[in-house]
């Protein structure tokens, strides 16, 4: 099998990783890439969502496999490009097509589907400029925090989270007026905040069967205790013992299953990972988002804990046998922490030689941000390596990932040293 992993994170590295893992791999191709994937096949240096430029890859190199890592590509429709050209549409793509990725592109899409299959979620409505006048009273019927979210694609920046209801007014008029977020601001979803803890889970279809794989917390924001600015991500640990036992449960029952019968229901043949963003209100779960393909740093730890083929399970995806497919995990712990560009999420430097990075042998290695320079890797982003450790419970994975860090090296390093801590059993 000759694969194509398209993207250039440290989910991508994870990704890279545990397909090179496989006996079924001839050859893996990277586009484009970082410094850490190239260690298992070969780097290629092109945009993922320029098609045109992919196709040309795909056939010179003979790919049979194109596993998409970011969302972009997804929701600019390469599912649909490659099954509609005579020359690729036997290749197989792992990830949605463009109609099924709108469950992430739009979030008016995604809270109409939940509502049309009785997946819990935020109580919402859906505004646009004709409609600013409707908006502003569903903002008088509402408790403060006002959570307004651009309907599409922005970069992890479009939902703004306000306690003053003139400021959500203000924000509102000025997502809609202003263009504040360009066209992914043409519609505003206003919802109710939920307030509980956050976790994500993952599961893999082939648009009838599906395998659920293990979940994960996240920490998102750059200050300790879960304060500052949002970040892309700055840890995550696997399992969640909040999202075990009855939870769990719930989850599968009133989450899972609905949502894989709801893209049947309407036609939605889903193909890929989809991610849910999970909020635990009181013991209750809702759903908070759907993205359609995995997350970073999640996927750095839920890929360690899956024993399975990877390459199996996406041939289950492929030839949609998935059912027939195995699903094993390892019942250790793993926790990653990210190490950043000192001053992301704003302005960082790059190029910054990295140092240590064979010396922390007991964890492994995923790079985000980082580029070669001959013998050297440097910085070249703000996150920059996701170091990811095992342990007997979280506890003691969350103190082997900072035992490596204390190997690793670059000027201005930062990271954050409470991961995982909410969820310690002294907690
Ligand atoms: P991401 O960067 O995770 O892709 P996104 O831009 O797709 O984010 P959401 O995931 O919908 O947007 O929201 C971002 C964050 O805002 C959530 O992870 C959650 O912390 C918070 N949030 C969103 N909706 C709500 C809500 N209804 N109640 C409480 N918090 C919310």
């Amino acid at each position: 099998m000759n694969i194509l992993l398209l993207g250039s994170g440290g989910r991508e590295h994870a990704l890279a990783w545990k397909i090179s893992r496989s006996s079924s791999l001839e050859a893996l191709y990277i586009a484009p890439g970082n410094a850490g994937t190239k260690q298992f096949g070969k780097n290629i240096s092109i945009d993922p969502t320029d098609f045109e430029a992919v196709k040309k890859e795909v056939i010179d190199n003979k790919i049979n496999m194109v596993v998409v890592g970011p969302e972009a590509p997804l929701v600019n429709g390469i599912a649909d490009f490659f099954a509609e050209d005579e020359q690729l549409k036997n290749v197989a793509v792992i990830g949605p097509n463009k109609e099924a990725a709108q469950l992430e592109g739009s979030k008016d899409f995604a809270k109409a589907f939940m509502n049309k299959h009785n997946i819990p979620t935020a109580k919402h409505k859906t505004f646009t400029k004709a409609t600013i006048k409707e908006g502003f009273a569903f903002l008088d019927t509402l408790k403060p925090p006002y959570v307004l979210k651009a309907d599409g694609l922005a970069a992890g920046k479009g939902v703004l989270i306000l306690s003053d209801l003139h400021e959500a007014k203000k924000e509102f008029s000025s997502m809609l007026l202003d263009n504040k977020f360009g066209g992914a601001g043409a519609q505003v979803v206003i919802e109710e905040f939920l307030k509980g803890v956050e976790m994500s889970t993952f599961v893999i279809t082939d648009g009838d069967g599906f395998k659920v794989l293990p979940e994960a917390k996240d920490y998102k924001r750059i200050g300790e205790k879960d304060t500052g600015l949002n970040t892309g991500g700055m840890g995550a640990v696997s399992p969640v013992p909040f999202a075990e036992g009855k939870f769990s449960d719930k989850v599968y029952n009133q989450i899972i299953v609905p949502t894989i019968k709801g893209l049947k229901a309407d036609k939605i043949k889903y193909k890929g990972f989809i991610f849910i963003g999970i909020i635990n209100v009181n013991g209750e779960p809702y759903v908070i988002e759907y993205n359609c393909r995995l997350g970073d740093p999640e996927t750095e730890v839920i890929l360690p804990r899956l024993r399975s083929d990877l390459i199996d399970l996406f041939e289950g995806v492929a030839t949609n046998t998935l059912s027939e497919r195995d699903v094993e995990f390892d019942p250790r712990s793993a926790a990653t922490v990210m190490m950043v560009s000192g001053g992301y999420p704003e302005k960082y430097e790059k190029g910054k030689t990295i140092y240590g990075l064979n010396a922390a042998t007991e964890s492994l290695i995923f790079h985000a941000g980082t580029a070669s320079d001959g013998p050297a890797v440097r910085t070249a982003g703000g996150r920059v390596l996701a170091v990811t450790s095992f342990g007997k419970d979280i506890e003691t994975a969350v103190e082997n990932t900072y035992e490596s860090i204390s190997n690793i090296e670059f000027e201005n390093a930062y990271f954050r040293k409470d991961i995982g801590k909410d969820l310690f059993k002294s907690n």
